[in-house]
């Protein structure tokens, strides 16, 4: 099919697609949204806005969008696909829908609460995939921020069965034995949701792919978060060569064990080792002796 009867698709797929409505607008955020038919009566303009959401982020927003640009620059994205988010308080700021990255800014940025209905507040509508964005939230609490990307390959990969198997001891960084591949469901669904929260936990990782889709990538940060996203995409270029080559040799188990103790111990100082397992801190990295000590 050519991209222009793709395009041409668009519009009745999104006009029957429930899902993509977005979080419960509030504020100015409903203004700019400009519903046609509003079935309540706009909030008055003197509603204050929760504590956390009137803080404007400011180094928060420019880091999104500076990292939203630079996706597409370095190749791991394309056009308005993707998108990034970073929680903040009791809530994430997260990169509008269907922005071009080049021309946004940090006031286009949504701020959606993790309470309640998940209303967002200031910005544009928040992208098609704020569900997601959400649960994993609210499933992990160590997330800090997240990162979805159609990288060509990573997202090639996830249009056949497996994921990202242990061909390759750096599958260890999402901290796992693989980067599975969650089941696909059409984007912005609950569903789809579900089944990223399903694969990330399920496998103890920070990333998968996510079936004939694209990339998702948790971590402490968007700056982290982007260059984990970066090497998923090396993974799975590496695995698309290595298979055109021939029948691809994964690591066992026990050998993915000691991998995962070994990278835990990465710029770690001994002093860090102590609350670590017996099995960690015989498989840690031990660099050579110190010449200046
Ligand atoms: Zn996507």
């Amino acid at each position: 099919m050519s991209r222009r009867q793709v395009l041409r698709l668009i519009p009745p797929l999104l006009a029957a697609a429930h899902a993509l409505v977005p979080p419960t607008a509030s504020l100015d955020a409903a203004s700019l949204a400009a519903p046609p038919a509003p079935r309540k009566p706009p909030p008055a303009p003197s509603k204050p806005l929760p504590s956390v959401f009137s803080l404007p982020a400011p180094s928060l927003r420019a880091s999104l969008v500076s990292a939203a640009q630079s996706m597409n620059a370095s190749g791991l994205n394309h056009g308005t696909a993707g998108n990034l988010s970073a929680r903040h308080g009791d809530g994430f700021l997260i990169t509008p829908s269907g922005v071009p990255y080049a021309t946004m800014g940090g006031g286009d940025v949504a701020a959606v609460d993790l309470r309640g209905e998940s209303s967002y507040y200031g910005g544009l509508p928040p992208s098609s995939e704020w569900r997601f964005h959400r649960d994993v939230y609210l499933n992990f609490p160590e997330a800090g921020a997240i990162v979805h990307t159609h990288s060509p390959y990573a997202s090639a990969l996830s249009c056949v069965s497996g994921g990202i198997p242990p061909f390759h001891y750096y599958v260890a960084l999402f901290g796992g034995k693989c980067v599975p591949r969650a089941a696909y469901a059409t984007f912005g669904s609950q569903e789809l949701s579900d089944n990223i929260v399903a694969a990330l936990r399920e496998h103890g990782v920070c990333a998968c792919l996510m079936g004939n889709h694209g990339v998702v990538v948790v971590a402490a940060s968007v700056e982290k978060a982007l260059a984990l996203a970066g090497e998923v995409e090396n993974l799975a270029r590496m695995l698309s060569i290595a298979r055109g080559f021939g029948e691809v040799q994964v690591m066992s188990d026990e050998e993915m064990e000691v991998v995962l103790a070994k990278v835990k111990t990465y710029g770690k100082k001994d002093v860090d080792l102590g609350c670590m397992c017996e099995f960690d801190r015989k498989h840690r990295i031990v660099p050579p002796p110190r010449g200046d000590a």
